[in-house]
Formats: structure tokens, C-alpha cells, sequence
């Protein structure tokens, strides 16, 4: 079976079943990943501490139809913020690899302005898309930009709002 060995972003977990953890990666080689830390409690303990949200991890995985891991070591973190790597992970196509993003978010300071460049999304002079003012917001389900006073009557759900003013 053809293992794989990448260094990642851990984006997220979730428990999956009964002892099985689910965890979304941002990987150098494969771009955003999905993988399962499979079955047994013990594996999931061992591996635990070294796939906690914004730990960057040398993870080997198997792909059994779905990407498996079977190891995973921490090198380091990265500084980002707990709603800023669930954005990542909502904002990120799969199976992607982004040579120059990896970059950015393992080795410069965090910024969206910078990361939406990245990703073909330029700030840069963005207008609303509702109504043609500046845009301060980038509305993830929508992946449109979008200005303070739009964003107020659009409603409260302020988590899928990235804001994008200096
Ligand atoms: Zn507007």
C-alpha cells in the first residue's frame, strides 16, 4: 500500500465515530486534505498531541479511498488564530497544493489581505459587491466582497465574515 509523507497545517479536528478523529490539513505537497486517525483509541492518543489545530506536523498517511494517517511528528505552529484556521479550512479547495500560500502562512505573519491574493481574490481596490462602495468584508460561502453597511443588513453571522481593512 502507497504511503505518503507530507509536512501539514492541522485546520481542524472532529471526532468521527466512535474513536476515530477527522482531521482537515493543510498540506506542502497535497494542498487541503481530509484524513482519519483510524480506530484504535491508542493510535489516536499517540497521535494527538501532535495534530492539535495550528501545529505544523511531518504526517505520513496511507490512502485507503480516503486519506488514513499513520504517524504524525509536530515541528512546529503556526500563529493563527483558532476562527482564522476554520476560515482557512472553509476557504481552501481540496487537493490543492499552493506552493506560495504554504509559504505565507508557515513562514510570514498572518494576513487575510495577503492570503486573498494568494488565493485570486486581490483586495486591492475591491468594491462591494452589493453595492459598489469599498469593500471591507470577504463573505466566505459566497467568496464575494462586500462593505460595512451591506454586511450589517446581510444579519449577524459574523462567522463566515473575514474583514479586510487594515
Ligand atoms: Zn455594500
Amino acid at each position: 500500500m502507497e504511503e505518503y509523507v507530507t509536512d501539514a497545517i492541522v485546520l481542524k479536528k472532529e471526532p468521527s465515530g466512535e474513536s476515530d478523529m477527522r482531521y482537515a490539513l493543510f498540506s506542502e505537497r497535497f494542498g487541503k486534505i481530509s484524513a482519519k486517525a483510524k480506530s484504535s483509541r491508542r493510535i489516536v492518543s499517540k497521535l494527538a498531541g501532535h495534530l492539535e489545530p495550528g501545529t505544523v506536523a511531518k504526517v505520513r498517511f496511507i490512502d485507503k479511498g480516503s486519506a488514513q494517517i499513520v504517524d504524525a511528528l509536530k515541528s512546529s505552529r503556526v500563529d493563527i488564530s483558532p476562527a482564522d484556521l476554520r476560515f482557512l479550512n472553509d476557504l481552501l479547495p481540496d487537493l490543492q497544493a499552493d506552493p506560495d500560500l504554504w509559504i505565507q502562512l508557515t513562514r510570514q505573519a498572518f494576513s487575510w489581505r495577503d492570503i486573498l491574493r494568494t488565493l485570486g481574490w486581490d483586495p486591492r481596490g475591491a468594491v462591494c459587491s452589493l453595492c459598489g462602495r469599498k469593500a471591507t468584508w470577504f463573505f466566505i460561502p459566497r467568496q464575494e466582497f462586500l462593505c460595512d453597511s451591506c454586511v450589517l443588513k446581510m444579519g449577524k453571522n459574523k462567522i463566515s465574515y473575514i474583514r479586510i481593512e487594515d
